[in-house]
């Protein structure tokens, strides 16, 4: 059994980070541990225009510098997955047990921040040519296609926003948008148009194909009622996230019907000295909530355990 916390935060994405960083901060001993690396998802915006304090920002500078800052005061273990937490039982109703594939804590309070992962199309050839042409990220593999035709799926921010990334590095981009009017934020798509960048309205995406790599994808116009192909050597899927809560759900942790973990306004949940914070809570997906919302977590756990430290 490995050292005792007061604060076990799982996840080291900007909410997770800032949730170590505020247990520390109000005396609780903190640890932060992450499967990957420190960042979470905001390691693949490509550029982040909507953070208080800077004007413009990379997603992974900007991660970069939440790391530096965070691990002034805590420490944070990267590449640790986190398989289980059982709650305690009757002999020592305050402890709770983190089991990692590398070991186990005992741990008064914990921070859920897992955060989200890529949606899946679920069209054929999604799998075959993964890493072959597909991809779910441009700041990430974007630069091998240069020059080259792609298209992007999808129509909210981040599908926007991939475009906009892909169009700037120099590549021949389209978007495909399952509609015919754009989910993304009035400010992007100004951008969008202002780029120029071709839109393929109403259509789904029936098939990925290729052979050692991807060389079209099948499109479906749903207006028309005609499918034709593009001609396309890469295809970034960003058609939004899902809630990455099995660890919440092994536990029983109360979550809507979308899997997001429900939390009142203090970040508690249902569970006793167990918070959530970050994208793993649903609503505004951004930055800024998700730092908010740790910061927000580790006060409730200081405050509760100070509470039960009195009773
Ligand atoms: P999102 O807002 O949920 O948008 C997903 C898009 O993909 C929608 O346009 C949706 O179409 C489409 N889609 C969903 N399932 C599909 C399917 N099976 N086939 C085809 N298309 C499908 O996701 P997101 O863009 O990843 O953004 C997630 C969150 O992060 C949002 O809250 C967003 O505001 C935030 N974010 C913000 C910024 C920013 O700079 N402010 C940047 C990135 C992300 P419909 O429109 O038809 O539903």
């Amino acid at each position: 059994m490995g050292k005792n916390y007061d604060l076990f935060v799982v996840g080291a994405g900007p909410a997770g980070m800032t949730a170590g960083m505020y247990g520390v901060r109000s005396g609780l001993e903190t640890l932060v541990v992450e499967k990957g690396i420190s960042g979470g998802l905001s390691n693949e915006a490509p550029e982040i225009k909507n953070y208080p304090g800077f004007t413009s920002v990379g997603g992974m500078e900007l991660a970069e510098k939440m790391k530096e800052q965070a691990s002034e005061y805590v420490e944070i273990k990267e590449l640790e997955v986190v398989e289980k937490i059982e709650t305690g039982g009757k002999e020592n109703e305050k402890n709770m047990v983190v089991f990692t594939e590398k070991g186990s804590y005992v741990t008064k309070a914990v921070v859920i921040s897992t955060g989200t992962k890529h949606r899946k199309l679920g069209a054929k050839g999604e799998d075959e040519f993964l890493g072959r042409g597909i991809s779910y990220c441009a700041t990430c593999d974007g630069f091998f296609f240069r020059d080259k035709p792609v298209t992007v799926v999808g129509g909210g921010d981040s599908a926007v926003k991939e475009v906009l990334y892909l169009k700037n590095i120099g590549c021949e981009v389209t978007l495909i948008h399952r509609r015919d009017k754009l989910r993304a934020e009035q400010y992007l798509q100004k951008e969008l148009e202002r780029a120029g960048v071709p839109i393929l309205w109403n259509s789904e995406v029936k098939e990925i194909k290729g052979d050692k790599a991807v060389r079209s994808v099948v499109r479906y116009d749903k207006k028309k009622g005609i499918e034709d192909e593009l001609l396309v050597e890469g295809v970034f899927i960003s058609i939004g996230e899902e809630p990455v809560n099995e660890l919440a759900a092994h536990m029983g942790i109360e979550m809507d019907k979308n899997g997001y973990i429900i939390t009142d306004e203090s970040q508690r949940t249902n569970f006793e000295r167990v918070y959530a914070a970050g994208d793993i809570t649903g609503g505004v997906r951004q930055v800024v909530v998700a730092c908010a919302e740790g910061a927000i977590a580790a006060t409730s756990a200081y405050n509760d355990l100070l509470e039960l430290s009195v009773k």
